[in-house]
């Protein structure tokens, strides 16, 4: 839902919002994680689906021009535009069209005389009069499209993995508990932030070797993954989703943290100082005390 006071403002972003000034730059560090891709995700598919791509204005065009957007969804931190032929009318999706945000992509549903902003290298003319465009300031972001309709980008989506699969991850594994959330080929879409929370929730050091870990544990550290992935979803959402003024001052939705980025500050239960270590090559932070 977007109101009609973002919607007089003549673009709307479907991005991730800047941090506010008193936000700790820790916080802002993180590439968009799955909750937020969810949430830009969810602001497209009610703004674009339906929607037919009359024309498009780069390296990509010739293939999305003419198809008609079905469904925009989320595959781990890829956005998945579902796409029917240009003269097909059947629902069953022909092609798809991929957008990765990397750390600075922003997606933008606008009016065609909105201004072009800098680093604009996507703008898709639809049907219904409006423009979607793709902004990336630092280019990590990727397009693509794939044909026929196949995408996979592997691993598990951790909001919809049963626990079998979920435990049977980690058997064997002698890595960290927290690479192996992190790594991409085992759960799609579990970053930083969320893999640091869940942790904490369930009371699991980071450095523990991920099979040393029972079974019962991986059952409540499943459940702890979910829990925050859908409250951090339901912030983005709850903020509706991804409306910022033009030059995109609005907070950043996030969850209270409970130990990431709080290096040093107490844990909320207690008190003892929260340490970070570097694993796999990314901060970690836990209780030293509460976790095991
Ligand atoms: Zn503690």
């Amino acid at each position: 839902m977007i109101s009609r006071r973002a919607l007089g403002g003549n673009r709307l972003w479907i991005g991730i919002k800047r941090p506010q000034s008193g936000l700790k730059l820790v916080d802002w560090c993180a590439m968009p994680e799955l909750p937020e891709v969810e949430t830009i995700v969810r602001g497209l598919q009610s703004h674009v689906a339906g929607d037919r791509i009359l024309t498009v204005w780069a390296k990509i065009a010739a293939t999305l021009t003419g198809t008609k957007i079905l469904r925009v969804h989320r595959m781990g931190k890829h956005i998945v535009f579902d796409l029917a032929g240009k003269q097909s009318a059947g629902r069953a999706a022909e092609a798809q069209w991929i957008v990765h945000l990397g750390m600075t992509g922003r997606m933008l549903v606008c009016e065609p005389e909105a201004e072009t902003v800098k680093h604009t290298h996507l703008t898709a003319t639809l049907a219904s009069g409006r423009e979607l465009r793709f902004i990336d300031a630092r280019m990590f972001g990727k397009l693509a499209v794939v044909m026929p309709a196949t995408f996979d980008p592997g691993g598990v989506e951790p909001l919809a993995v049963d626990l079998g699969t979920f435990t049977g991850l980690f058997r064997g594994r002698k890595t960290p508990i927290k690479s192996a959330l992190l790594n991409q080929k085992l759960l799609r879409g579990v970053g930083n932030i969320y893999a640091d929370e869940a942790l904490a929730r369930v009371g699991i050091r980071p450095q523990r070797r991920a099979a040393s870990i029972s079974r019962a544990d991986l059952q409540r550290l499943l459940g702890a993954i979910q829990a925050v992935l859908r409250e951090a979803i339901e912030l983005g959402g709850s903020s509706v989703s991804d409306y910022v003024g033009a030059d995109g001052e609005e907070g950043f939705f996030q969850l209270q943290h409970r130990v990431y980025g709080r290096e040093g500050e107490p844990c909320l239960v207690c008190r003892t100082p929260i340490r970070r270590l570097v694993i796999a090559g990314r901060s970690s932070h836990y209780c030293p005390k509460c976790q095991k």
